[in-house]
This record gives C-alpha cells, sequence and structure tokens, in this order.
C-alpha cells in the first residue's frame, strides 16, 4: 500500500501496515486469542461497571490509573509470590503494543538501537522502527531457543539502548530459562524489555522474570490482558519495573491514555481473575494434546509454553494454510518460511484444525 503524493516520512515510504487477515471464518486460530468469553455473571459485572462510569464521562479518568494499577500489581504478586510489587512499579496503556511503544518513545530514538531475537513478535521491529530507532535482529538458535553466550556477545557487539526478550516467545512458543535473561541482564547497556505477553501458559519450571526486579533496575517485564486474561477486546497492556522506569514513562504518554471505560472494565475483569483465567489449564491441556498429535502425524514441531503452536515444515506452507482455510479454519502464515502457527482454541475448535488438516496433508502432504 502507497500513498502518492503524500509527504510522510521516507523512512516509512513502502512499508506495509501489520496486520493479520481479519476473515469471518467459523474457526478463528490465528490470534492467539483465548477462545473463552465471559460468563453471563461477568457480563453483568463488566456491563454495571460501565454503567457507573458511564455518568461521569463528561469528566476526564484518573490520569494515573492509579486504582487499576494497584489491581494490577495485586495480581502479579499473586501470580508470582514473593515478587512485593505496588501501583507506583505498575504501568499500564492500551495493550501492550502501547507499553512497548511508550518504552522505544522514552529509550529509542534517532541514534538508538534496539536488538531483538528473530523469529519473534514481529511488532517489536515495526514499533521500533517506527520510533527511529535501528533495528538489530540477533537471530534466534536453530530449536528457536536464545544461547546466552551468543546472546551476551551481540550485546556486547551492538551496546543496544533496548533489549527484547520474549518469553515465551510468539510466534515459537519457547521459553527462555533465567539464566539467559540474566546473562544479557548483566551485558546489557541499557533496557532490557521480558515481553511475557504468554507468560500464565507455561509449563511448570520457568520462573517469571518479574523474579529478577529487585536486582536489575533496567528491567521492564510486560505482560497483557489479551491472551490468558481472555480480555483482548479491551485493550490493556502493563509493565512492572522500578519506579524510576515508570517516572520516565509519565515523559511520553499521552494525559489521560486509558479511558474511563477501559479502566472501570480492566478492573472488573480482574476482579473476577479467578473465573478469566479458569480456561489456562484446559489450553495448556489442548496445547500438549495437538503438539502430540502433530508430532504423531510426523510434523516438527516447536515446544510450546504459550497459547500456539508452531509447527512444519512445508515447502509450500501457503497451499497448507488455504487448504485449511477452505475447510473454515484460519490459522496464521508467520515465523520461518516452511512453518505455520495455530492458536489453541476449545476443543471442538482443535478437532476442527485437526480433521481439516489430516484432509490437507493427504491431498498435498
Ligand atoms: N507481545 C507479544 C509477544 C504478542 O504476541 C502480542 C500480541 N500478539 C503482544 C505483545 C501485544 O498484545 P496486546 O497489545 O493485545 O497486549
Amino acid at each position: 500500500m502507497t500513498v502518492p503524493g503524500l509527504p510522510i516520512r521516507d523512512d516509512l515510504r513502502g512499508l506495509e501496515p501489520y496486520g493479520a487477515p481479519q476473515l469471518d471464518v467459523p474457526y478463528a486460530l490465528n490470534t492467539n486469542e483465548n477462545p473463552y468469553p465471559p460468563s453471563e455473571r461477568l457480563v453483568k459485572a463488566l456491563g454495571e461497571a460501565v454503567m457507573d462510569v458511564a455518568g461521569t464521562l463528561n469528566r476526564y479518568p484518573d490520569r494515573d490509573a492509579s486504582a487499576l494499577r494497584e489491581d494490577l500489581a495485586a495480581f502479579l504478586n499473586a501470580d508470582t509470590p514473593g515478587v512485593g510489587l505496588t501501583g507506583r512499579r505498575v504501568w499500564a496503556a492500551n495493550g501492550s503494543n502501547e507499553i512497548i511503544q511508550q518504552i522505544l518513545q522514552v529509550f529509542g530514538g534517532p541514534g538508538r538501537t534496539a536488538v531483538g531475537f528473530e523469529p519473534s513478535y514481529s511488532m517489536h521491529p515495526i514499533i521500533t522502527r517506527v520510533s527511529g530507532t535501528r533495528w538489530v535482529d540477533a537471530f534466534r538458535d536453530e530449536d528457536f531457543g536464545i544461547d546466552p553466550g551468543r546472546a551476551v556477545e551481540a550485546v556486547r557487539g551492538h551496546r543496544p539502548d533496548v533489549v527484547f526478550l520474549t518469553s515465551p516467545n510468539n510466534p515459537t512458543g519457547t521459553a527462555l530459562p533465567l539464566e539467559a535473561i540474566e546473562a544479557v541482564l548483566e551485558a546489557a547497556p541499557g533496557m532490557v524489555v521480558v515481553d511475557e505477553a504468554y507468560a500464565e501458559f507455561r509449563r511448570g519450571g520457568t520462573p517469571s522474570a518479574l523474579t529478577l526486579l529487585d536486582r536489575y533496575p533496567r528491567l521492564i517485564v510486560t505482560r497483557t490482558m489479551s491472551k490468558a486474561f481472555a480480555m483482548a477486546g479491551t485493550r490493556l497492556g502493563y509493565l512492572a519495573a522500578s519506579p524510576a522506569v515508570i517516572d520516565a514513562l509519565l515523559l511520553v504518554r499521552l494525559p489521560y491514555h486509558l479511558s474511563a471505560v477501559t479502566q472501570a472494565v480492566a478492573r472488573t475483569a480482574l476482579a473476577h481473575g479467578e473465573e478469566l483465567l479458569g480456561g489456562v489449564e484446559a489450553l495448556r491441556g489442548e496445547r500438549d494434546a495437538v503438539v502430540a498429535w502433530l508430532r504423531g502425524r510426523g510434523l516438527a514441531v516447536a515446544d510450546s509454553d504459550a497459547n500456539f503452536v508452531l509447527f512444519g515444515t512445508f515447502p509450500d506452507r501457503r497451499r497448507v494454510w488455504e487448504g485449511l482455510l477452505a475447510r473454515g479454519v484460519l490459522i496464521r502464515e508467520v515465523g520461518p518460511p516452511e512453518w505455520l502457527r495455530v492458536s489453541v482454541g476449545t476443543p471442538e475448535e482443535m478437532a476442527a484444525f485437526r480433521t481439516a488438516l489430516e484432509e490437507v496433508l493427504r491431498e498435498a502432504p
């Protein structure tokens, strides 16, 4: 898509807008959403929360979203016992994409560099570039992990202002051991962002990077309510960091960036966290089942600690993707060239995916 005649920035010329195809299909397994909608009881509570703020919408919302940040801190303290966070060390924005944008507005910019390890979340390089920051890909290993020694070498070599580590990683599902994150933190001259959008889906044994916050004042851990929390439509992302980082973010956040409606809905969702996170166990089970099933069919599958699975390899992945779509199953063409990513849905959705894939592979192995 080009915009002829408009004096847009040279560095934006020729870029394509980010986005998965938005198609109306019976089985949408392409954007890593949680397939379980809120219960009727929660729908009612959300409606009441919106009603409560509706009468005050002539006023701006709480600019600091203080109550919401306290609630988010309480959620993180329960999620990762011992981290002892307060609202002062938590920040919230419209999705973790906006969180990442604010981080780059403060710590990136012209003349600055961010390093990431691809294949990874493609918005990291996009937001980096749009902020005028140089992007350097330091590459993941063959198994989609990040070798600590090599990561340290990359960080020492490029001296980045910002390092992105995504754990569990999108689109591979790979969780990083704390040792790899710590090695990067020790070597990095600037900020280290650990994107934990899928943290709640991890298998046991990989602790959250939240546990490192006390020791590393330049660490930022980002989270979202879009995935495990089943609130993608709310647009609420957040981070935990040192108070100095939060103060720095205040320099770039737009005043009143989080609407009163968003704050009220997010707080209500957090109050019903147990229900919303109730689907996570089932999704983990479906994930492990689909991994085993795909492997049983002789396919390559990346180990997943997230709510999606990367599988392959297909010399013509487009054909497989199209074959699935023709059967009403929309997955994502993303990641390394011969791989595809399927989000984990309900048992019914996963059964539809398996049936469709069986058929497609029979036609076009
Ligand atoms: N980080 C990662 C790794 C993601 O995969 C996504 C969503 N696909 C996001 C951040 C952004 O999520 P949101 O803006 O909905 O919080």
